[in-house]
């Protein structure tokens, strides 16, 4: 399973109604609303630059999180209750570095490590298929490089490394499931054009690109 969502539900219940297997968890990076359901799990793996986030100190207060989850009106799982939420601790079972393969039996993921909306973000990438599991790095939505602890630069340059993968298909953390694998070009030239004008650092805002875009 890659990452689990908010946490404001049991996840795992899900799951186990969908498949038969043992379930082990994968983390395309530490933001809160990947990490909510870890809770829920044995195992859980993320990449050796986002281990003191996940263990010690995620680098936002929770009243901002609350915030952050509060922002859209929206009808929380029955049991839920705000006061209670807390952004989920504890110690991976497995550290993940560029390059590593994760045997699944029959199927086979290789981690590809893709800083820049946070230091330790990664990408997963099943060769067989050509499928490669985006996160937060390519969806069709706001691609969100503008945190204190984000790097548009190195936002970019993952978007490089991922473009000479060959892929036939992008899944994403957020918004649409059906995007096109064409998507990774876009992305990668709208970065290579604000590069050249100069513009790819914090603070100059939003730049919309229509099917999405690039705060930073
Ligand atoms: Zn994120
Ligand atoms: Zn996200």
């Amino acid at each position: 399973m890659i990452d689990t969502g908010l946490g404001v539900a049991n996840i795992k219940k899900v799951v186990e109604n969908l498949i038969d297997l043992p379930i082990s968890v994968l983390t395309t990076h530490a933001h809160w609303d990947h990490i909510g359901g870890h809770k829920y799990f044995k195992d859980f793996a993320i990449h050796k630059n986002e281990v003191s986030w996940i263990s010690e100190q995620f680098p936002l207060p929770l009243q901002t999180v609350k915030k952050n989850l509060t922002l859209e009106p929206c009808d929380f799982p029955a049991g839920f209750c705000l006061d209670d939420y807390k952004i989920f601790k504890g110690v991976p079972t497995r550290i993940l570095h560029d390059g590593d393969l994760i045997d699944l039996g029959n199927r086979t993921l290789k981690v590809i490590h893709t800083p820049g909306h946070s230091p330790g973000h990664c990408c997963f990438y099943e060769q067989d298929r050509g499928w490669l599991y985006s996160g937060d790095l390519i969806y069709k939505g706001c691609l969100d490089a503008f945190y204190p602890t984000t790097d548009p630069i190195a936002f970019m340059r993952s978007v490089e490394k991922v473009r000479s993968l060959k892929i036939k298909k992008v899944l994403p953390a957020h918004h649409q499931l059906n995007i096109s694998a064409s998507l990774v070009d876009e992305i990668a030239k709208a970065f290579q054009s604000l590069y050249q004008q100069g513009k790819l650092q914090h603070g100059n805002g939003i730049f919309d690109f229509g099917t999405f875009q690039i705060h930073i």
